[in-house]
Parts: structure tokens; C-alpha cells; sequence
């Protein structure tokens, strides 16, 4: 099988998670297998190296599981991307759009600089409101989008349309 296949066959579909009409896309059983956890890790890697990418940011929370092991194969540090409240050093904010209501995401202002290029990793793209935040965070910051790499995209959702404005030619990649 393919490792796209392999990737694919570790995703379970939960049924109406986290409410009614949703079927949330459950990545626990790949993180489980360490044959599929590395195939995800290295395919990662390797659009790190491919784009360039100076640092790697996370986005809570299943962006730090992947991230993670992907800034040390790459050879780059991490910087966690937290929701609102949680980072103790001086933060940059963004808030963003929800279907219902608004949320925030913050970065340690200190973990970014003019001349960084910035790697964006998380499991799953939906509506791509947390990415284009994350996205403005980083350029707030100073720094350069090095492209946004995930496991999977929701198209029908079409967050990909939504971002791309934001994105300004950098890439969207998704395994
Ligand atoms: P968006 O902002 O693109 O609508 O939502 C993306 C964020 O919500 C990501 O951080 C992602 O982890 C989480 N998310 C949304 N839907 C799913 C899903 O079906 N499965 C998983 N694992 N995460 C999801």
C-alpha cells in the first residue's frame, strides 16, 4: 500500500462528534502506529526542507503532537501556537471567526524575527479559520509563511478558497 493509503486507513470517522451532523476525523489511531506516526512525521519533514522552513509552529493542540517530532527531524525549533490565556510571556493575539462566536490564538511575540521562515503544522484543515490566524499572527510578528502543511483538508468545507488570500502565494500542502 501506498503511504497515502497507510496514512488513510489509520483515520477513523466518528459520527456525530463534537455534535449533531459531524463527523469529526480521529487521528489517535495513527499516532498509535509508529509505522504510520513516521510515515506522517517524515512526509512532513520533507515539506519543511522543500519550502524552505527556518522554524516550525504548532497550532494547539494535535499541531504539537505533529510538530513537534517534525522540528527535531528537520532541525528547527518549535513554537506552540496556544489558544488565548495560556502562554506567560508577552504574547501577539489574533481572534477569528467561529461558526458560533469568536476565539483567540496567541504566539510568544519573542519567538519570532524579520528573516524567520515559518512552517505551519497541524492534523486537519476545516474551515481554515485557525490557519489564516495563525497566519496573520505570523507575519504580525515579523516573519515570513513558509507554507501551511497538514495531514488532511476537509475540501468540502473549503477552507483552502478562504485562506488564500491569506496565504499570498505561499503553499498549502496537504498529505
Ligand atoms: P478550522 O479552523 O479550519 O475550521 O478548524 C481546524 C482546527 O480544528 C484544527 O486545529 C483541527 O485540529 C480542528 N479540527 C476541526 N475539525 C476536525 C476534525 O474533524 N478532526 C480533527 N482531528 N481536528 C479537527
Amino acid at each position: 500500500t501506498t503511504s497515502q493509503e497507510l496514512l488513510l486507513s489509520r483515520i477513523r470517522d466518528v459520527q456525530d462528534y463534537p455534535q449533531p451532523g459531524v463527523v469529526f476525523k480521529d487521528i489517535t489511531p495513527l499516532l498509535a502506529d509508529p509505522k504510520a506516526f513516521t510515515v506522517l512525521t517524515d512526509a512532513l519533514t520533507e515539506l519543511c526542507v522543500r519550502h524552505g522552513a527556518t522554524k516550525v509552529v504548532g497550532l494547539e493542540a494535535r499541531g504539537f503532537i505533529l510538530g513537534a517530532p517534525v522540528a527535531v527531524r528537520a532541525g528547527l525549533g518549535f513554537i506552540p501556537v496556544r489558544k488565548a490565556g495560556k502562554l506567560p510571556g508577552a504574547t501577539l493575539s489574533q481572534a477569528y471567526e467561529l461558526e458560533y462566536g469568536t476565539a483567540e490564538i496567541e504566539i510568544h511575540a519573542e519567538d519570532l524575527n524579520e528573516g524567520d521562515r515559518v512552517m505551519v503544522i497541524d492534523d486537519v484543515l476545516a474551515t481554515g479559520g485557525t490557519a489564516e490566524a495563525a497566519v496573520e499572527l505570523i507575519r504580525r510578528g515579523g516573519a515570513e509563511v513558509a507554507g501551511i502543511a497538514v495531514l488532511m483538508e476537509l475540501a468540502f468545507l473549503a477552507g483552502r478558497a478562504r485562506l488564500e488570500p491569506a496565504l499570498r502565494g505561499a503553499p498549502l500542502e496537504s498529505l
